[in-house]
């Protein structure tokens, strides 16, 4: 970035308005809950620390920097640290506004950025390409390559952390789910239309959640509607710099349940839910789509949300399941959901249900800050998996598919044999079981 005026009109462009830089009154009740901050006792990746960098720039006091760069990168953007603030501080909005002016500024221009971009935009964003690379992927853990791969560890011989990168990817599937545009209410209908969103991970990698979401809804007596054209919900994009794409997308996903008749939008992924109901927020300034956001954002719930309200139970066979629950962070810090799932839970009957010390911390995962910051990752994994086994459970509960991934990745690592579900793949074992 050269000159001084384009400089000052991009910060405008996308920083946050000062109302919202100004919120910080630097009482540090945020420290004690921030992850980065745990393994750095470094004021600079405190929550505190991190706004005053941001300000500075937004204030034009100080000049984009590695050292911001390595800052904004290293945050979790869990958002704990707005959980725990008495001043109500929107440190989502400002960590992401500073994301999006290092990529417009293209202030980073590692290899790791770019093929981060390049995954992004060209792979996530693109339902059609990302049905191929599902299918290549699909392939690879299939043909015996992915065993090769890794009995001769022949990724450690490419300079970089490719090898730890494949160790995380999901296990993809060689083709998606098809559903009818509605699926019929299978048990005794209750005349209501449920819209669902399918996702773009979790219906390339995580397909078994969205049929078993299905699966429970129609049994439920819902009609699911599920509109052919919808697309990737925008939310990596959004905590990754990619702000634009994340706003093409969410205008996209509104015009494809626009016009449709149903009660609520349903999501089973913490992180697609948590920004499917900012698209309100985030179009509150476009006047085509201000009004229609917010009609779409207003009707999303996530599913344990629903659940929480009917009476589910009634199908379920007795489990005998020792679990605990793992709070995914874009369910309870940025949704605040955090009593409907472990009510849901405890409603099936046999469940021997015990708390996850510190639930609410981040496993690492974080959207892709796993295949990013893999090192940071893998420490504040530890220490969840030290918990997990604290608790002695069998089975770990969480509604996020980056933190099934994260854990049973962590729990395969360490030779463990504790499952990983989401709650409906727990509630549709009650509604199997012979
Ligand atoms: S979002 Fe998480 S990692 Fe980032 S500053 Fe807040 S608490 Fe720390
Ligand atoms: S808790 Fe809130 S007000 Fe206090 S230092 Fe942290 S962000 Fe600032």
């Amino acid at each position: 970035m050269t000159d001084t005026a384009s400089k000052k009109d991009l910060l405008k462009k996308v920083m946050p308005h000062s109302d919202i830089l100004t919120q910080c009154i630097h009482c540090g009740l945020c420290l004690a809950v921030c992850p980065t901050y745990d393994i750095t006792k470094s004021e600079r990746s405190s929550p505190r620390g991190r706004i005053r960098l941001i300000k500075e720039l937004a204030e034009g006091r100080s000049e984009i920097s590695d050292t911001f760069v390595q800052e904004m990168n290293f945050c979790l953007d869990c958002q704990a640290c707005e959980t725990a603030c008495p001043a109500g501080v929107k440190y989502g909005q400002m960590v992401e506004a500073a994301r999006d002016y290092i990529t417009e500024a293209n202030a980073d221009t590692s290899l790791k950025q770019t093929i981060k971009r390049f995954f992004l935009n060209r792979i996530l964003a693109v339902a059609p390409i990302l049905a191929v690379f599902s299918f290549f992927m699909a392939f690879y853990r299939t043909s015996g390559l992915q065993w090769l791969v890794r009995k001769t560890s022949i990724l450690k011989l490419i300079p970089g952390n490719l090898s730890q990168v494949e160790s995380l990817s999901p296990e993809f599937s060689f083709f998606a789910s098809k559903y009818e545009e509605v699926e019929n209410a299978s048990g005794l209908a209750k005349g209501e239309k449920m819209a669902f969103h399918t996702g773009c991970l979790m219906k390339h990698a995580f397909g078994k959640i969205n049929d078993d979401t299905v699966g429970l809804l129609t049994a439920n007596g819902y009609d699911v509607l599920i509109p052919k054209n919808q697309v990737c919900c925008g939310s990596l994009h959004a905590h990754n710099g990619e702000g634009s794409k994340a706003l093409d997308l969410a205008k996209k996903n509104i015009d494809n349940f626009a016009g449709k008749d149903y009660r609520f939008l349903i999501s089973n992924s913490a992180g697609c839910g948590a920004f499917m109901k900012e698209y309100g927020h985030l179009l509150e300034n476009d006047p085509e789509y201000r009004e229609k956001a917010l009609k779409f954002s207003q009707k999303v719930k996530d599913i344990t949300e629903l659940l929480a309200e009917i009476d589910f139970e009634n199908q379920c066979k007795p489990l005998e399941a020792e679990i605990t629950y793992h709070d995914a962070c874009h369910l309870c810090h940025t949704q605040k959901i955090t009593q409907q799932p472990r009510q849901v839970l405890k409603r099936i009957p046999g469940i021997n249900y015990t708390e996850l010390e510190d639930s609410t911390w981040c496993c690492g995962s974080a959207g892709i800050y796993n295949v990013m910051e893999y090192d940071s990752a893998m420490k504040f994994l530890d220490k969840k998996l030290k918990n997990i086994g604290s608790t002695g459970a069998r089975i770990v509960i969480t509604g996020n598919p980056g933190c099934i991934g994260q854990i049973k990745g962590g729990i395969e690592r360490v030779g463990e044999t504790t499952e990983v579900l989401h709650p409906v793949e727990l509630i549709m074992r009650a509604y199997k079981k012979g």
